[in-house]
């Protein structure tokens, strides 16, 4: 296995998607995206509409909970925001 990688900057950094977003949300609010990734994020936030309230939700849920894990999202909750994000991205 070979690693093509060298420029690995350049070819990861095209923009989040809103379902790498959900995915990097808690990471995010634990603080443990490495830099680029979280760069990656925060363009993501200023880019979309949508995903700056998921984000606003999700540190209201933590803040209450003190913390948040993936497992602890319902599987339901987690399909209902993936499918609103497939749409959006869909809606054009
Ligand atoms: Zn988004």
């Amino acid at each position: 296995m070979s690693s093509n990688l060298d420029n690995g900057e350049a070819v990861a950094l095209g923009d989040l998607t809103c379902r790498e977003f959900v995915d990097l949300v808690t990471d995010y609010l634990e603080d443990a995206l490495d830099k680029q990734t979280r760069a990656r994020f925060e363009d993501h936030l200023v880019d979309c509409p949508d995903c700056p309230v998921y984000l606003r939700q999700m540190e209201a849920i933590v803040g209450a909970a003190g913390l948040l894990r993936e497992e602890d999202l319902s599987p339901e909750v987690r399909d209902v925001l993936l499918s609103r994000f497939r749409t959006w991205r869909n809606g054009g």
